[in-house]
């Protein structure tokens, strides 16, 4: 029951807050009402804030000096802000996938700190204290021990993730001897460890904290073996996957702290991440399971030493040429165009053909760039109409009928690999079929390889030609050579 009027405000404005969580998620699964559902989504947060300060200082009024943790409360809720202010201001586009990795490492890490600070005492649970009634005593032990492993599994997994987006650590899958085994012994080892510190009477003595320190040490040692054997090519359900354990270390920490809103907000985002990473892996044609295992089941890649003869180079000027001649032309944008900020003569050089009559569609892989939608919002950015902006699915029995396909800045999401060498790691993946068209122009500064590592038949087939250089330069000179 709720006595006094500031706990019932702040449950109304938990409630309202919540309701705006999910108008926010509704709002954010479409283009046309992404704008809204980020408004909701802000001011939900806004009231959520506000609420907590409010309820966290008015349970300080019991203290005898509550002047103390209210300054550490404002004084840690400043600098985080500046911190966060500061990061989202200069973080690049590119630099996003990264930041949100790091950040949803915080996440684990608060869950992990929230959790032993449960164990130490610190606070009571759901508002009783679990040393008062013994049959709940059980409960908040086991509470405890879930918090912290799915705290430190979010934690250093998202770090992981973070070294293998910033490219600080190898994107190739780390393969160790019987990793299935360690994977699956780690969960079982955790549910005899979780069991025996929940059964431990008394909860005194050295054994329940060794118990606990095993737990942490355990599930940080696990978050970093899965995601590290995890391939480039799979990353992007890493990322939405960590987003959802981040979502239930949240309201993990929520239960722990007897915070409603954190329980449903933990838990919005922990099932929409899943579900986000279950699009992903049939997008993909991966198994969800075998990705969130720590790539369960999938072998070592062969190596390739595949000669694929010569690649044949073009100049912008030609490439105009093409284009000025063309009656359809479809443009696949990936990594690359966020890389070299391309969006914007991109934008450009389609408005000026479609302005000749030419027919102008983008073709858009889920996976494209480093961040689910990535190629979406910068298209959106550049102003690029939504209807000739197309999904995969809906675009690739065209690529035959298409004379020219721009291929600017991508590269796996192209591969013929992925169809056509089962020993491929991406193989499986579907891909952009744009080889089919009559001509294919690759945008890239080099022959190197994409984010999974793997090469690119593509570049080296009959009807495709290399347009060396950074991609806004020479989406740049094609306007230039275009004319007006
Ligand atoms: P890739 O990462 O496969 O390739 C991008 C290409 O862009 C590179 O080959 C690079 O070649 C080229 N490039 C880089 N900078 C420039 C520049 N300034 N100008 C021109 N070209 C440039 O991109 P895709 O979008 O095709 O594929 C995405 C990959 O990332 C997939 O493997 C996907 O699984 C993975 N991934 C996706 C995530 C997501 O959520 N979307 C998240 C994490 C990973 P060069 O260096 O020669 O210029």
């Amino acid at each position: 029951m709720i006595t006094g009027v500031i706990p019932a405000i702040t449950t109304a404005a938990y409630i309202i807050a919540a309701l705006m969580f999910i108008l926010s998620l509704a709002g954010l699964s479409k283009h046309e009402t992404a704008k809204s559902g980020l408004t909701y989504g802000l001011v939900g947060m806004g009231i959520a804030l506000i609420a907590t300060i409010v309820s966290a200082v008015h349970d300080m009024d019991a203290l005898k000096d509550k002047w103390l943790p209210i300054t550490i409360l404002f004084a840690a809720m400043a600098i985080g802000a500046a911190i966060g202010f500061w990061r989202a201001k200069v973080v690049e586009m590119t630099g996003m996938p990264e930041l949100i990795a790091l950040l949803h490492s915080f996440v684990g890490l608060a869950a992990v700190l929230i959790g032993w600070n449960g164990a130490l005492g610190g606070f009571h649970s759901s508002g009783v204290n679990p040393g008062d009634i013994r049959t709940l005593t059980n409960v908040h032990e086991a509470e405890i021990a879930i918090g912290i492993f799915i705290g430190a599994v979010t934690f250093t997994g998202s770090i992981v993730a973070n070294l293998k987006l910033s490219a600080r650590m190898k994107s190739a899958p780390l393969m160790l001897p019987g990793k299935n085994v360690i994977n699956v012994g780690s969960l079982v080892l955790f549910a005899a460890l979780t069991a025996w510190y929940v059964t431990t009477d008394g909860h005194t003595g050295k054994t329940p904290w060794i118990l606990l320190a095993a737990i942490t040490a355990l599930a940080l040692f696990l978050g970093w073996h899965l995601v590290a054997s995890i391939g480039g090519g799979d990353m992007p359900v890493v990322v939405s996957m960590l987003n959802s354990y981040s979502g239930w270390a949240a309201a993990a920490a929520g239960f722990l702290l007897g915070n409603v809103l954190l329980i449903v907000t933990g838990a919005l985002v922990g099932s929409s991440g899943a579900y986000l990473s279950y699009i992903m892996c049939k997008a993909m044609n991966r198994s969800f399971l075998s990705v969130i295992a720590g790539g369960f089941g999938i072998e070592a890649p062969t190596s390739d030493d595949t000669d694929y003869g010569e690649h044949r180079e073009v100049n912008a000027e030609t490439v105009a040429e093409m284009l000025a001649g063309a009656k359809s032309v479809i443009i696949t944008p990936g990594y690359g165009m966020a890389v070299a900020q391309a969006q914007y003569p991109v934008a450009d050089l389609t408005q000026k053909l479609r302005n000749k009559g030419v027919d102008v569609r983008f073709g858009i892989h889920p996976v494209a760039g480093r961040l689910p939608g990535h190629m979406n919002v910068l298209l959106a950015e550049a102003k690029v109409p939504y209807d000739i902006v197309e999904e995969m699915d809906e675009i690739n029995d065209d690529f035959g009928d298409t004379d020219v396909v721009l291929v600017i800045g991508a590269n796996d999401t192209v591969n013929p690999a992925a169809s056509e060498d089962p020993g491929s790691p991406i193989a499986g993946m579907p891909v952009l079929e744009v080889w089919n068209a009559k001509d294919v122009v690759v945008f890239k500064r080099s022959m190197a390889a994409g984010y999974a590592g793997v090469q690119n038949p593509l570049f080296f087939r009959d009807n495709t030609q290399m347009l060396f250089g950074d991609a806004k330069d020479r989406v740049d000179d094609i306007i230039a050579a275009l004319g007006h």
